[in-house]
């Protein structure tokens, strides 16, 4: 072993020994070991303003990010600048079960998990015997990642005299939960950018990597992003009592069909240079009544994970509006026939359903409510705002969920209805293209490393890193109709929910992701590949970013 190696491997146990499970305290722990780590060394003691932490405004557990400004002396006209990003929390631990107090120690987990193995699925099993795996919560997503960023700074700091260019380090909090840490990060290196007058080149998340499917030999690195938004349903239906069943409109049967439309639906995959999304899922579907009766509901809600590689907000909000009207004629043409049919059954009269599909997005809700009512509309709006912004039990989603729900019921025609809004979070898709000279260079510098690096692996550098991640906020759709779409039709933009998108759209950073490699995260299986973790990757990390200062 290397002593780059070694070095990395010491370093991420010492990071994962520190418990750091997302939205606790312990999350400061972290972040104080972290700015420990940089405060010993010489360059930040001469520096001190190089190196701070940057608090989470108004955080329940005053939790921190910590930033880390390394300028290189050789060459004081190399503005260039590379911008690394890894984040320092975890998920829980609870899914250890009676080892969750050995969750932190990998050496001794590992050891633990020997004597139990006939009970590990057939390849944790292969993989604890073959030696070359160390078992533990966060050490692979993502403190090893940390470590090779923090072992290579140690290493250019020890050459400071001989290194041209600059790294710009932000260790982040709360990546697991809402990306606070990054988000309060972001406004930080614009005005680094500014003080200092950096160019910035790209940022480098060294963020976990996995095999894509089955089998799969080949080792990643992700140029670009994933994106996400999440498209949500308010649909209002009529409510009956179930004695007069055909006399209503259940939208529990609209919700229904707009999931079976919409989920898992690969006409929604987001297909950019070969590279699919995975298609829509729900991740909630539920009806708002709140007691049992025989009455139906009157209002039902859905919203869905849409995936995006080239898709802005309002091509989605396009094509959700159009699957919300299939969803409310299938289910009228539905009605109508079985209506008719009990109507032969019994003798009656047929009357088709007096119900014509009506989507509205919910901007176009609220101009509706507001040319109907006037200002009072916005004056109410505001007091509800300002009672649900105080109250912690409201999170970003159920937020937005009630300010549809207040709108919609201050529309004069309360006829069923289907609005479509977006809830929060959104994170944008980095589409690198090869167009751009930062583009150009970071494409350049990705493909050089891994050209050049020897390894027993087979490495593979692909478009947009499949996972959600903090890479998303160092960029942002400059489109005004794409940008308008997002923040018309998000309930809470600006207000309960926040992102900083002016200073994103200002970065405008390409992105790549070059993980360490490893199986399982946010299981109690989660381990980490020794060899490629701290021999290879940290390599290719080391070989991008000389690729990326080079003038
Ligand atoms: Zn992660």
């Amino acid at each position: 072993m290397t002593d780059r190696a070694s070095r990395i491997e010491e370093l991420t146990i010492e990071l994962t020994r520190q418990r750091s499970v997302t939205e606790t305290n312990e999350e400061q722990l972290i972040t104080e070991k972290v700015h420990h780590f940089f405060s010993q060394m010489d360059y930040f003691k001469d520096h001190p303003e190089d190196l701070f932490f940057v608090p989470v405004p108004n955080d329940s557990w005053g939790r921190k990010s910590v930033m880390a400004l390394l300028r290189g002396k050789k060459d004081p006209d190399n503005n260039n600048t590379v911008v690394l990003i890894g984040h320092t929390d975890t998920v829980g631990i609870s899914d250890y079960g009676d080892l969750k107090n050995y969750a932190h120690l990998p050496y001794e987990l590992t050891e633990k998990l020997k004597e139990r193995k006939d009970a590990l699925p057939a390849e944790a099993r292969a993989d604890l015997e073959s030696g070359n795996y160390l078992f533990g919560r966060g050490i692979f997503d993502m403190k090893a990642g940390d470590a090779i960023i923090m072992a290579l700074m140690e290493e250019y700091e020890q050459k400071l005299d001989d290194f041209s260019g600059n790294i710009l380090f932000a260790a982040v909090c709360d990546e697991e939960a809402n990306s606070a840490g990054m988000r309060s990060c972001v406004p930080e290196m614009v005005r680094l950018r500014e003080e200092h007058n950096l160019n910035l080149t790209a940022v480098i998340n060294t963020d976990y990597m996995t095999a894509e499917y089955q089998g799969d030999e080949n080792k990643y690195v992700y140029v670009g992003t994933v994106g996400k938004l999440m498209p949500s349903f308010y649909v209002v239906g009529k409510e009956t009592h179930v004695g007069e069943a055909f006399k209503g409109l259940d939208p529990n049967q609209i919700v229904s069909e707009l999931t079976r439309r919409i989920n898992l639906n690969t006409e929604f995959c987001d297909t950019v240079e070969g590279e699919s999304t995975l298609p829509p899922m729900s991740l909630k579907q539920q009806d708002l009544k709140t007691e049992y009766s025989v009455q139906t509901a009157k209002a039902a809600h859905a919203f869905y994970n849409y995936a995006t590689h080239s898709q802005t907000p309002d091509m989605v909000m396009d094509k959700m509006k159009a699957v919300g009207r299939e969803a409310f004629d299938a289910v009228v043409t539905d009605l109508n026939d079985q209506y008719k049919k009990y109507c032969t059954l019994t003798g009656r009269a047929f009357e088709p359903y007096p119900y014509k599909a009506k989507v509205l997005s919910y901007g176009e809700l609220k101009a509706q409510v507001i040319r109907e009512r006037g200002t009072e509309v916005e004056a109410k709006i505001e007091r509800a705002k300002r009672k649900w912004l105080y109250d912690d039990t409201i999170d970003e989603r159920d937020y937005a969920l009630k300010e549809v729900a207040l709108l919609q019921s201050m529309r004069t025609n309360q006829e069923p209805v289907v609005v479509v809004y977006f809830t929060p979070p959104y994170y944008p898709h980095i589409y690198v293209k090869d167009e751009t000279d930062r583009e150009k260079k970071l494409l350049e510098a990705v493909a050089q490393a891994v050209d050049t690096t020897d390894s027993a692996y087979k490495l593979v550098y692909k478009k947009f890193f499949p996972y959600i991640s903090d890479l998303s906020y160092t960029s942002a759709p400059r489109n005004g109709k794409a940008i308008g779409a997002l923040k018309e039709n998000m309930p809470g933009f600006g207000t309960k929910y926040n992102i900083p998108l002016d200073d994103m759209q200002d970065l405008s950073l390409p992105v790549v992701d070059i993980g360490p490699f490893g199986k399982d995260s946010h299981q109690f299986t989660e381990r980490l590949e020794k060899t490629y973790s701290f021999e290879v990757a940290p390599e290719l990390v080391d070989k991008t970013i000389a690729g990326l200062l080079k003038k």
